[in-house]
């Protein structure tokens, strides 16, 4: 059995998504939903999708009907994902959605207890929960070989372009370089510290804020504490280049991920040596494995649900109130 997959909003991303998952065992592009008629057009031409599996944002809705989509996923821009979740859940089909999974936790509570009703399953796309090296790392640090973990440092940025892109809009980006890449960091910390943080501290700095208006942060360095005593401090800037690096430091070794989660192979070693575990592209794999969750009730080592995306987006959400305030802000997860 295969997992059939309609793509929601057509753009970089799904483009993306769409040409790995050609290269799938376990899942198949068979659906489609855009505003833009001629994208429909093109996107029928390359993959093959029949007309009757074409969706705009108006006729969406019909796709309870449609026997052949299983899931939809969702790649629109960030302040779209809660409305689109919530109306794929209420069309009775399993939802993927990418990250951030929506603008604050409130929203993705929403999302959760909507999915919950209709009986669909709600995932994020956190294509490195399933990358072979950063797996390894978990399996390492789970057999103790780091021994107690002490500190995580996680560096994720690069410099945007266009400003009239919708990332640098507050409106559809729910805020700046956090949402988009340093949620990375918030995300790499807890598994790879293997553990849920209690508070958060956070300092921006804007050096451009012509280019990043009020409430589009284009740095934020933050603190994550742990219950044991563990740290991460972590970087999230669209103002730097080459900067996707994990650092994990434990008791008895280290583990170091340079490129951490770009597309292109991961890097890494640890104190045993280089993480030689073979590239396969991200998003293939994720597609393989989502479909063995959706379909055969398969239980990823690293969560994917929705209340994984939401110990996220409570996290953004104190570190933005831990920017505005100055202070520590404590954190219950969940
Ligand atoms: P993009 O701008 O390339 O694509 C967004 C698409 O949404 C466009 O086709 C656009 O036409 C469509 N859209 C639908 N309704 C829209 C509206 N009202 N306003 C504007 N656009 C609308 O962006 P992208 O880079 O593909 O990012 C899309 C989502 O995917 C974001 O949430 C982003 O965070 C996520 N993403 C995830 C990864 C990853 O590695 N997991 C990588 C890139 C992007």
């Amino acid at each position: 059995q295969v997992l059939r997959v309609a793509l929601m909003g057509l753009g970089g991303y799904a483009n993306r998504v769409a040409e790995a998952m050609q290269s799938c065992t376990k899942a198949k592009l068979t659906g489609i939903v855009s505003g833009t008629p001629s994208k429909i057009k093109d996107w029928q031409n390359k993959y093959g999708i029949p007309e009757k599996n074409c969706y705009s944002y108006d006729t969406f809705d019909q796709i309870k009907n449609n026997p052949d989509i299983d899931v939809v996923y969702v790649t629109t821009p960030n302040a779209l994902h809660h409305n689109n979740v919530i109306r794929a859940a209420a069309a009775g089909k399993h939802v993927i959605c990418e990250k951030p999974m929506a603008l604050n936790a409130r929203e993705g509570r929403e999302m959760i207890a909507a999915c919950k009703k209709a009986g669909v399953q709600l995932l994020v796309g956190y294509r490195m929960h399933f990358e072979p090296k950063t797996l390894e790392v978990v399996r390492m640090r789970n057999d103790g070989e780091f021994g107690k973990v002490l500190f995580f440092q996680g560096l994720c940025g690069f410099r945007i372009g266009d400003p009239t892109q919708w990332r640098l809009n507050k409106a559809l980006a729910g805020g700046g370089s956090l949402m988009d890449i340093g949620i990375y960091a918030i995300n790499g910390a807890r598994y790879m510290v293997g553990a849920e943080p209690v508070w958060v501290t956070a300092q921006e700095t804007k050096t451009d804020p012509v280019k990043f208006k009020e409430g589009v942060d284009e740095t934020i360095q933050f603190q994550l504490g742990f219950p044991d005593g563990t740290v991460a401090s972590c970087l999230s800037t669209y103002n730097m280049n080459n900067l996707d690096r994990f650092f994990l430091n434990g008791e008895k070794g280290f583990a170091e991920l340079q490129p951490s989660t770009g597309y292109g192979p991961i890097r890494g070693r640890t104190h045993k040596g280089e993480l030689t575990q073979p590239h396969k592209t991200h998003q293939t794999v994720q597609m393989d494995e989502m479909a063995g969750i959706l379909l055969e009730n398969k239980q990823p080592v690293v969560p994917v649900n929705g209340e994984e995306g939401l110990k996220d987006l409570q996290i953004i959400d104190a570190i933005y109130q831990a920017v505005k305030t100055g202070r520590r802000v404590d954190l219950h997860l969940g």
